[in-house]
């Protein structure tokens, strides 16, 4: 494999060494440029290109899939993945594969549930400190201490959780099939993990009595109900779609509700003329690629762990072979148990 460097440039990988845009990388990334040209200022594309060209080859060459969350950059979303959606989606899209290697453009839980159903291939996460508030919020002895509460009551736990804490549950849910699964145990009470406020969307819309946990998205806790009423006052006529991470004042006043594969699935449905995304800012920018008739006006509220990936990140993952995510086999088969127990509930999707 051989990559060329000089010893100055505008963008650097991981060792300080520059790539360079050539003629024969702008030949080579053109077409990819022609799809993100509304979303990727030009004068970006000499920094990008050459890294997206060097990850192409050493995708092949590895025989690597590349996976990247709905937020990532549009540079990485459209750039270089070979499957882009929602985490538990792309997992199991990944194991489906015959890649021997996985690099997964997300945080660290994605990761974990990626190696969790891949447990025979080598999984990647270009930055280990990627992580998650929302994942974070938790651990499996939280878990424990909250049976030992409450005796008999069954977990149900959200994907965006360590495979840790999904090992010690009864289930698990995706932000679209919630209130499915909750309902599908047919008890009166159930501990909801961890984000607070999808458990609150959940409560408002089943009898089953919901014990709370007060986990947060620190992208999604930050909008509120005044934002938005300024939208519609600012723009008229304007669709807010908004995911239940967000508080409940948000979720009344929005027209829509649901996980990212939900909401791009109802911009795709109802095409309205102006939307504004309520969720990571980055998921406008992709999402924009294949609905240039549509008015995306951007809240810009960015996940900071997602933004550690980086196009330089990625090569020098596949390069090295790193970060390599390990489970515990055990962890694995019991995170996954909970896992499978929702998909024989429904074919839910959504993170
Ligand atoms: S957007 Fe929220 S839930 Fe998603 S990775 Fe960032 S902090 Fe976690």
């Amino acid at each position: 494999m051989s990559i060329t460097r000089l010893d100055s440039g505008s963008s650097t990988a991981t060792d300080g060494v520059p790539l360079v845009y050539t003629p024969a990388v702008a030949a080579a990334t053109a077409d990819v440029y022609e799809r993100v040209r509304a979303v990727v200022p030009e004068v970006e594309w000499p920094v990008h290109a050459p890294y997206i060209d060097a990850i192409e080859r050493w995708k092949r060459s590895r025989g690597a899939v590349v996976l990247a969350h709905n937020y990532q950059t549009p540079e990485i979303f459209h750039g270089v993945a070979d499957l882009s959606g929602d985490s538990l989606a792309l997992a199991q899209q990944a194991a489906e594969t015959d890649a021997e290697v996985i690099v997964m453009c997300g945080v660290h839980f994605m990761a974990e549930t990626a190696k969790m159903l891949s447990p025979e291939k080598t999984v990647l996460i270009p930055d280990l400190e990627a992580g998650c508030s929302l994942a974070a919020s938790i651990s499996g002895a939280d878990v424990r201490r909250l049976r030992e509460r409450h005796p008999g009551v069954p977990v149900v736990t959200y994907v965006n959780t360590s495979v840790e804490v999904k090992a010690e549950s009864d289930i698990c849910c995706t932000s679209s099939n919630a209130v499915e699964v909750v309902e599908s145990l047919g008890v009166d009470r159930v501990i909801f993990l961890p984000d607070e406020f999808l458990g609150r969307y959940v409560a408002d819309n089943t009898d089953v009595e919901v014990i709370l946990w007060q986990g947060h998205c620190e992208v999604h806790e930050r909008f509120t109900g005044d934002e938005l009423r300024d939208y519609r006052k600012t723009y008229p006529g304007i669709q807010i779609f908004a995911h239940p991470e967000c508080p409940p004042d948000v979720l009344s006043e929005a027209d829509y509700v649901g996980s990212t594969a939900g909401l791009i699935r109802h911009v795709d449905a109802t095409r309205p003329e102006r939307v504004v995304l309520v969720t990571e800012c980055s998921m406008s920018d992709n999402v924009a690629v294949a609905h240039p008739d549509v008015e995306f006006i951007r809240p810009c509220n960015l996940c900071p762990h997602m933004k550690q990936i980086t196009l330089p990140k990625i090569l020098t993952a596949l390069e090295r072979l790193q970060h390599e995510v390990t489970i515990d086999p055990d962890v694995a088969g019991r995170g996954r148990r909970a896992v499978e127990r929702m998909l024989e509930v429904g074919r839910g999707a959504g993170g």
